[in-house]
Parts: structure tokens; sequence; C-alpha cells
């Protein structure tokens, strides 16, 4: 019973490279996709870049760029992370591509015939200066909530307060800084609350396909009017998908001047990827999921559920296609216990982590020990990182075959004996008797039961060889044909557990297939045995970590000055003339100032005296400043209270007693947590999220609190 599998990651937003939670979803994919493909199941593994929307419509033009050349520039970044994780899509797309143009518009136009397309005018805020109607995120006001200022259209960063862009007080467009006016325009609608959609979501979001906890929290976005019977009748809002031109995006058919919104063709890249992959190998994409034994299956986080159980499979129902079979979520990565959303890439550079040699299969082997099927959040931890591949991946699974190797190669000329002895032949049955649990947890995506069943097997076999003592053995010409059974077990054992580990350490397994000169390992090898086979000679399979490189991926750059592997990473893609492909730093520098313009800005050399986090902030450091401004009335030095955003990047212990550069004359600011005095000068990409990350200034040495930087 072969399986036909259809498998996709989320697309990630063309906007910039790659980060550490988008490499751990590829991993726990790909993992899963060599599983099936060991199994002898056919699989299509295919990912797109999603390349539009407002955003990076907005980027590429500070960058002076074509958003096509802007995205384009991105995705050629995209190979080192694949190729270095050992990530196997058989194709990577763009949603801009012409299949996807074709595949949005058909599913539009299908809706629409089916009479699930509405349309009516929506109130937004529309740039008078730039002409267009403003995306949420390049909205700035003040919060209604707790007043804050320089908060975005959608939520505000100071108190977490959710609000409409209409909702903020002194509104201004990013782009421009003029103040937006609200106009109305035509948009589109995806009739949601159609009883059709409604009925058939209820149902679908409900009958097993979900995991549990998906699923609940699907019911819960379903509103409820309670009936007679106190059952309720389920309702669902419509949704908007339409933007107004300037936007990078996909046509809306028989609309001059109106694109989908970047969400309604970016799921369709699914489908897009799959045909481009389809029509290269010359089989026929509509053909292929017309055929029901073919199972769809989506890998997301969390933060994109609405779109793949609600959005996605309504779309695909009414316009007569088939809908997922699986969309397996998983959670966020967190690092030591940190939240990685406020400083994506901040914590592990893909990137850097494999300049600084650090075995991709490490980390492969990390992150599964450490996934399973619920929606949890994975926290990497460095010394538990170390404890387990040295202690668990080196210390138990290669150590099986370092102890038995020499033996063979000098005593036996690498040939394996065929007997194996009783004992070796009853322990060899107890691993191969594990295969179809193993199976089933890795199918099941709970990938750290199945390791840990792994290291357990891998403790039997150790403890077999402490039991021979082959070592012993070799002393006592008499014991040579005991000596062979006991290596050769040793190896035929190591070779079982590699075909359990192969999903996760593909490039190991490579080595391991080398070594022991047989052909790839399917699934079905660790059943078979390899008889009176030779094999090769021992060479080095895997390193132990060595923690100090470890640390050195924790490591914040010094003094801005960016590790030149955190550099290259920090710039995806460079444009056709070789300049970075969004301008240095991500933005393109600002317009040319007068120096009087200049000297309105007083910064001064502040000291930190203290630093505290911010109850109920985690965005925050509350910082006291020493500016030189002597004693106050009381005779206390006058020390000045400011606000940092710099909570994701810094401790208070590494800030406290340091220099550091402040806009003294800033006017004070009323915020949630009390009042801000100033501010504090710090370094960072355009998209603070992005690596490097943050950097606090501090003057060179000698520096006084006081003196004014000019
Ligand atoms: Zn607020």
């Amino acid at each position: 019973m072969n399986r036909k599998l259809f498998v996709t990651t989320a697309l990630p937003y063309a906007n910039g490279p790659f980060h550490i939670g988008h490499v751990m979803e590829y991993i726990q994919a790909d993992t899963w996709v060599r599983l099936q493909r060991m199994l002898g199941h056919e699989v299509h593994f295919v990912c797109a870049d999603d390349a539009h929307g407002a955003p990076i419509m907005i980027a590429a033009e500070k960058a002076g760029q074509t958003p096509q050349d802007f995205v384009a520039g991105v995705a050629a970044g995209r190979k080192p992370y694949l190729d270095g994780f050992h990530i196997a899509f058989d194709h990577w797309h763009s949603t801009d591509a012409p299949e996807n143009h074709a595949l949005a518009q058909d599913i539009y136009r299908a809706l629409r015939a089916n009479g699930l397309i509405d349309q009516r005018p929506v109130e937004q805020f529309f740039d008078p200066q730039k002409g267009m109607f403003l995306p949420d995120r390049f909205i700035k006001g003040e919060c209604p909530n707790c007043g804050a200022k320089d908060q975005y259209g959608d939520n505000c960063e100071n108190c977490g307060a959710v609000y409409a862009p209409t909702d903020l007080l002194n509104p201004v467009s990013a782009l421009t800084g003029a103040t937006p006016v609200l106009k109305t325009s035509e948009h589109f609608f995806f009739k949601l609350s159609d009883p059709r959609c409604v009925a058939f979501l209820d149902e679908w979001t409900q009958d097993g396909r979900l995991q549990p906890e998906v699923a609940n929290k699907v019911r819960e976005w379903f509103k409820r009017k309670p009936d007679e019977n106190g059952d309720g009748q389920a309702s669902l809002a419509d949704w908007d998908i339409s933007r107004d031109a300037p936007y990078f995006g996909i046509e809306i058919p028989d609309a001059p001047g109106k694109y989908f919104y970047v969400w309604l063709d970016a799921p369709v890249g699914y489908l897009a990827a799959l045909k481009a992959w389809l029509d290269k190998i010359g089989v026929d994409f509509d053909g292929y999921l017309a055929d029901p034994a073919v199972e769809q299956v989506h890998f997301i986080g969390k933060d994109i559920v609405t779109f793949h159980t609600l959005f996605w499979p309504a779309m695909l129902k009414f316009s007569g296609r088939k809908t997922p079979d699986r969309i397996y979520v998983h959670g966020h990565l967190t690092v030591s216990g940190t939240k990685m959303s406020k400083s994506r890439g901040t914590g592990i550079s893909p990137l850097r982590y494999l300049e600084l040699g650090l075995d991709a299969d490490w980390l492969r082997y990390y992150m599964a020990a450490k996934l399973n099927a619920r929606v949890e959040d994975l926290d990497f931890n460095p010394e538990d990182f170390v404890a387990r591949v040295n202690s668990d991946l080196v210390g138990k699974f290669i150590n099986i075959a370092s102890r038995a190797a020499g033996f063979l190669s000098k005593r036996f000329r690498c040939r394996l004996s065929s007997d194996l002895g009783v004992e070796g032949r009853a322990l060899l049955d107890g691993l191969r008797a594990h295969g179809e649990s193993v199976r089933n947890h890795l199918d099941e995506r709970e990938f750290g039961k199945a390791l840990r069943e792994v290291m357990l097997l891998a403790d039997r076999v150790n403890a077999y060889v402490d039991q021979h003592k082959p070592w012993e053995l070799a002393k006592r010409p008499d014991m040579d044909a005991a000596l062979h059974d006991v290596c050769s077990v040793c190896i035929e054992a190591f070779r079982v557990l590699m075909v359990y580990l192969k999903p996760v350490l593909p490039a190991l397994a490579l080595k391991v297939e080398a070594f022991l000169q047989i052909q790839p390992l399917q699934w079905a090898d660790a059943q078979r045995s390899l008889g009176a086979h030779t094999i090769g000679e021992y060479g080095h399979l895997m390193q132990r970590v060595d923690p100090a490189k470890l640390a050195a991926l924790f490591e914040l750059p010094a003094g801005g000055e960016a590790p030149a592997a955190v550099a290259q990473s920090s710039t995806p893609a460079m444009g056709p003339s070789g300049t970075p492909a969004m301008g240095p730093g991500g933005e393109a520098i600002a317009t040319e100032i007068t120096i009087t313009d200049f000297a309105k800005v007083d910064l001064r050399i502040a000291r930190i005296v203290a630093a505290q986090a911010v109850q109920g902030s985690k965005k925050l450091l509350c910082l006291t400043l020493d500016v030189g401004e002597g004693l106050d009335a009381r005779g206390q030095p006058r020390h000045r209270n400011v606000f940092s955003g710099i909570a994701a990047h810094y401790t208070p212990e590494q800030l406290v007693g340091k220099l550091t550069v402040m806009v003294a004359n800033l006017a004070p600011r009323k915020m949630k947590f009390g009042i801000s005095e100033g501010m504090v000068l710090a370094a960072s990409h355009a998209d603070e999220k992005a690596e490097p990350g943050v950097f606090v200034l501090e003057p060179f040495a000698g520096a006084e609190p006081g003196l004014r930087v000019r």
C-alpha cells in the first residue's frame, strides 16, 4: 500500500533571509518526508517564496528595486540554508510565478460562480501624498489605550492592546509622515458567512484531521448564537480579499485596479509549486490531484492556523478542488526559555551555525529529540544540546561502531561473521522488533519518542559489548570466533539503528553507507542481515560538540562589528549591481539634512547607573542614566529615567556601569509604566527582528557622562 503524498511547509515571506524558526519547520517536515521515502511511498515535497503584499512593495521601493527583482534577490539567498541543513525539497517556487497567477484567478472565478464573492465599500486610511491605502503596519500614532506614541496601526507594543488603525490618536503615515485621511473603496469579500461555508468548515475542522488542540481552538472561532435547542447556530465573518492599487500582487479578474490580498494567493502557491514541479517531471497536475489516494499535507506554525483551517480549505472546497488531508501545526522556537518572536534571528543565526563548523545533523537530531505531535514550543538550550549530542548521539550510538570496527579491520579483513552467536542474534531480533514502533512514532511526528526508543536500544547494544568485552577476547587466541561474532553483532546493530535514525540524520547516514559499503538504507533493510559482508575501513563519522564553539553561536558581536558570518547572513541577497538588495541595513539612507538640523538633536554621553526589567513588558528595560547633570534640589544626583525597547537583546547586568549615548533634549514621554526622559541610541537592521540584532552604542574609553556628541 504505497501512499501518495503532497507535502509542503509554510511559505516564507520573501522580505528577508530565513531565521532559525524556518529551519526548525523545514527539519520537521524534511524528517517526516525522508521517513515516507524510506518506506517506499511517493512524495512530492515543495515550497515557495511568498512574494506579494504591501511590505515587500514598500521595501523594494526603498531599495530602489522592482518588487520582482527584490524577491528574486531574496530567493537567491535560500540555497545555502536548504543545502546546509539537508532540507530536500523537490522544488522551490514563487507565488509571483505565472502558475500562481493563473491558479489564484481560477479559484476566484469558481468562488464567484458559486455565489461566494461579495462586494461592499470599506472605509480605510489613505495616504494623500503617496496616493495609496495604508496597510495597518504603515500607520503610526498614539495608542488609544495607554497613549504611547509611535505605535503601529494594529497593536500597541507598549501595552499590547489590539485595535483598528482608525482608533489611533493623531495617526500619521509611516511612509510619508502625512496625516492619513479616511477614504472609501469597494472591497471584495469571500463570503465565509455563507451557510454552506460554515456547515462545511464546522464539519471539516472537527472530523479528526486536525490535532485535537487545534480543532478545539478553531471551534472557538465559530460564533454560536444559542437557539431553542441550546445547540447554537455557528457563524463566521466574511473575509476581505482585495487591496487597491498600487499593490504588488495578482490582479482580480474583471476588477481593474484591484488585487488579491497576499493571504489569498499565498496558499495557492502550494498548488503552483506542485504544478511547476509536476510539469518539470512530466506528471499531469490535474490528474494527480484528482487521484483520491493523494494525501495533501501542510506543515505550519501555530501563528497561521486561521488561514489554513478556515480560508484555505473553504477556498479549495468551493472552487471544486481537493482539500488538505492534514495540517500539522507546530509551536514556536524559544532560546533558553526566551521567546524568539521579539528577537527573531538574534538568538541563533542558521548561517552562522554552519559557518562555525557546527554539524547540521546535530541540530536536526536535537530538534527531533524535542519535537512531538502537539503544538508545543520547542526550547533551544545550549547545555541540553551538548548533552544530547555528546552523550546520546555520539556516546551511545556512534560509539557502537567505533568499538567494533578496529578489531574487524585488524583481525578479520573487514569481513563480518555470518553466525553472530545465539545472544547476538537475540539482541538483533530485539532491535528489529522495535522497528514498527519507531516507525509509527516518526510517522506520527512523535520524533522525541522515536529517538528515546532508539537510544534505549543503543543502551542494550552497549550493555552487550560491556558484557562480552571484545578488548579481552582479543587477547585470547582461542576466542577468535567469539570476537568476530561480537564485533559483527555491533556492526549489524549499528546498521539497524542507523535505519531508524536515517530520516533525522541524512548526512551521517551517507557516511555510514559508505563505511559499510552498502546501498542507500531503506526502512525494510533493518529487518535483513548483511551476512558475510565486507565493510570498509572505519573513518571518522561524527565529532562531539565543542561547547566553546556552540557558545560562539550565542555571542553578541562586540562593538557593533558583526562577525563575517553574521554580516553575511543579514545580507540575504545582492542586487544585480552588487548592492545589497534592501539598501545598507535594510533601508535606504534618509533624506539629506543640514548641520543646523543635526544640531537640534542634543546627544550626550550617559552612564547607565541602573537597569531593570519592566513588570508587564517583555520589550522594555527601565534605565537610570547619569548625564552629568549634578544634584537636584534635595541634594540627590539628578538622573534620567528612560524606557528602552531592548529587553529582548540585553539583560540588565550587561548594561549597568556602561557608558552610552542618549538623546537628552527629547520631550518627556508618558508611557504606561512611567515617564521616559530621553532615548538611548542603538543600531539595528530596519527590521529590528532581523539579524544581527540590536546593539546599544558605547563610546571609546575615556568619555564621561555629560559630554556632547557632535
Ligand atoms: Zn498602548
